[in-house]
């Protein structure tokens, strides 16, 4: 047992005594010079009390006395120090955090040194599907805010997202029915937000958790609102299957399966690093070529043109998303194009907006 030499105050007299003070298992033991036992304090009740830095000063939780014990002895008050839960006033507490960060960072960096061994690409495959919603969710969250932070270079702020201003409004109406649409179609397990954005690329891109960002060079180009939401349903087809959550935990590498143990993505250059990898790569062709396929089947089943999908990839020349190289005119556009119209339902009647809808849509980023 470890004894040191303390000065007590009972808290009801003003003598000061000079006591002996053993460290017990689970609290110390104040004694009188005389051995007699005056106190006893576990750990966990012990606290702090402001004192010169020369002095360690305790005090007991919820004692309605207010007595106190003060050790000089620095290496004794650094043991107590340690031991007592609520001291720490050599900064041994926030050292051994320290240790835990740094302990995280090393496990981190060999699991990614792990991975580029084994490949992300396999691991991020794997799990993606597996991640609980909520989790996807708190990772597209994380995800969506340094992508907008790059996408936003003007630095607009609220007013990056199109749709605000009284003259869009009746633009962002006519967008939330035509996502509204493709929902109810959809039925996917996590809801669903769109956006549209002061982007003048014709691109839209779907953000892991089920953020979508049209860019208003992709109304701009559509001929018809069966256009738009061909693209959109295209994106839908990757929510649907994860593509976004794997690119991310691809680019984020296993960091971000500590950020989902420690329960926080943010903060950390991984989230900053996938959302520039979201920006910048581009899907697979088999990725690709699911997402139309969804993309079809989507539009067939809300009642919308699915051709409508394949005529704006040819005018954008199969580059849906930002990262994508536009190949117009390319084989492997037509063949994706030839792929649409095969699985496309016979030409609808009614348009998936009527004329007016159209027209104010068109105008939702006029602000
Ligand atoms: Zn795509």
């Amino acid at each position: 047992m470890t004894t040191g030499a303390g000065i007590y105050f009972d808290g009801q007299t003003s003598v000061r005594q000079d006591v002996g003070v053993a460290l017990g298992a689970s609290g110390l033991e104040i004694a009188g010079r005389d051995g007699r036992l005056l106190a006893q304090w576990p750990y966990d009740q012990i606290e702090g009390l402001a004192a010169p830095d020369s002095v360690l000063r305790l005090g007991r939780r919820g004692s309605a006395a207010l007595e106190r014990l003060e050790i000089t002895d620095t290496q004794f008050a650094a043991i107590i120090d340690a031991r007592a839960l609520h001291v720490d006033r050599t900064g041994l507490r926030q050292r051994r955090q320290r240790i835990r960060v740094i302990g995280w960072s090393v496990a981190a960096t060999a699991s990614l040194l792990l991975v580029a061994w084994f490949g992300v690409p396999a691991i991020a495959e794997r799990l993606a599907p597996l991640l609980p919603a909520g989790i996807e969710r708190k990772l597209g969250e994380a995800v969506d805010m340094q992508v907008r932070t790059l996408l936003d270079n003007r630095r607009l702020g609220a007013g990056f997202e199109c749709g605000s201003q009284d003259s869009e409004k009746p633009g962002r109406a006519a967008f939330d029915k035509l996502m509204q649409k493709l929902q109810t179609a959809a039925d996917l397990p996590l809801p669903v937000r769109g956006i549209v954005v002061r982007r003048t690329e014709a691109n839209a891109m779907a953000l892991p958790g089920g953020q979508i960002y049209v860019f208003r060079g992709l109304i701009e180009k559509a001929a018809t609102a069966d256009e738009v939401a061909g693209v959109i349903a295209h994106e839908l087809g990757h929510v649907a299957h994860r593509d976004g959550s794997k690119a991310v935990l691809q680019a984020g590498g296993l960091s971000f399966l500590f950020g989902m143990l420690l329960g926080d993505f943010v903060g950390g250059g991984a989230v900053v690093l996938a959302a520039k990898s979201v920006l910048q790569s581009s899907y697979s062709r088999e990725a690709e070529a699911a997402a139309d396929a969804y993309g079809t089947a989507l539009m067939n089943k809300a009642g919308g043109n699915a051709r409508a999908l394949a005529s704006m990839l040819e005018k954008i020349g199969g580059a849906t998303e930002p990262g994508m190289q536009i190949l117009l005119d390319h084989p492997e556009t037509k063949a994706r194009i030839a792929a649409i119209n095969r699985l496309a339902a016979e030409r609808p009647a009614e348009p998936m907006l009527d004329a007016e809808e159209w027209a104010a849509l068109k105008r939702i980023c006029a602000g």
